[in-house]
């Protein structure tokens, strides 16, 4: 995942240039990619509750560029995240399908449940209490 953070940090970390009387560009670089990184993480979490994360990433990090490099980084960041945004789309349905493992437990008729486990569990809601811990005396 690291790979897009990276690939944004790449492109435009030779247009950082912090103002003189803030921080020194080392410190704004090192604050660039931590911004990118933790962008790109939030995304890998919980993309559907992350709705615009080009242009919070871009309004984190704009300052440490000079007014003529933004429209560049901007773009540069867009077009990243939406690489890395459809990635992680693909990634969430590849694994979607392997996790679709119907419920575990036997009907009353003796067929297999075709029903979907609750999230993390092995079991649907009608028979999740097959999943309760046995508790030992
Ligand atoms: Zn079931």
């Amino acid at each position: 995942m690291y790979r897009f953070s990276r690939q944004i940090f790449m492109q435009v970390k030779d247009a950082i240039d912090p103002h003189p009387d803030t921080i020194p560009a080392a410190e704004a670089r090192r604050r660039v990619l931590r911004a990118c990184e933790d962008t790109i993480e939030r995304l890998a979490k919980d993309p559907r509750y992350f709705p615009k994360p080009a242009r919070t990433l871009f309004q984190e990090i704009r300052f440490y560029f000079p007014i003529t490099e933004q429209a560049r980084v901007y773009f540069t960041i867009e077009k990243t995240i939406k690489i890395a945004h459809q990635f992680i789309q693909d990634e969430i349905e590849r694994s979607g399908e392997g996790a679709s493992v119907p419920c575990r437990a036997t009907t009353r008729k003796g067929k297999p449940c075709q029903r979907t486990p609750l999230p993390g569990k092995e079991y649907c809601p009608s028979h999740q209490h097959l999943e309760e811990p046995v508790l030992v005396a």
